[in-house]
């Protein structure tokens, strides 16, 4: 709301404030990607049922991923999508549900259908965590699965900052970054040579 009646009253001022922080549209764009998906990242808008890292935290990663993770959470809340359909309106899970509600069973909350409740980088790869859900389908949880592995293992050959190819930097950070995004520090890589 402030920036809106700072733009709205002085444009000068606002385009400083873009100019001077380059990097302050990264909390929209996660904002947009939990927009875009919102089945998969429901933990960070119910953080009261779900409390998750990512509610908390965010997406603990650099920008350039977040291509892998909107090509991920695109496929995969196509999969909620499609569970929502055709497991919610099943009887005997209905039935199943309604006996967890009645009994209270559970203690804490656990989601009906599959949810995100992390994104970081682990060991210099793209780490997503799905938690599974009460009504997940085995052959839907395993194409989920396989989702969340492929996104990790392309991470490998993609550069957190930028999103252009680049390799594991195993020296310092165990980060993978392109050349440009190293420097100048320098291609630490050919300092061992
Ligand atoms: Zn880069």
């Amino acid at each position: 709301m402030t920036e809106v009646e700072l733009a709205a009253g002085n444009p000068n001022v606002a385009e400083r404030r873009s100019n001077v922080r380059p990097r302050g549209s990264v909390p929209a764009e996660q904002s947009a990607l939990f927009a875009k998906f919102p089945l998969l990242f429901r933990a960070v808008a119910s953080q009261e049922v779900h409390p998750s890292n990512i509610g908390n935290f965010g997406i603990q990663c650099g920008t350039g991923w977040y291509p892998l993770i909107e090509e991920a959470a695109r496929l995969i809340e196509h999969e909620l999508l499609e569970m929502s359909r055709n497991q919610l309106v099943q009887s005997k899970n209905i039935a199943a549900l309604e006996h967890a509600v009645l009994m209270e069973n559970t203690g804490k909350p656990y989601p009906v259908l599959p949810l995100c409740t992390d994104i970081q980088q682990v060991n210099g790869a793209l780490a997503i965590v799905i938690v599974q859900g009460f009504l997940v389908d085995p052959v839907v949880w395993q194409r989920v699965l396989a989702v969340v592995h492929a996104t990790r293992e392309k991470s490998r050959a993609v550069c957190e900052n930028c999103g252009v190819p680049g390799k594991m930097r195993p020296v310092y950070w165990r980060h993978v970054y392109c050349e440009d995004c190293i420097a100048p520090i320098g291609p630490l890589d050919d300092e061992d040579e």
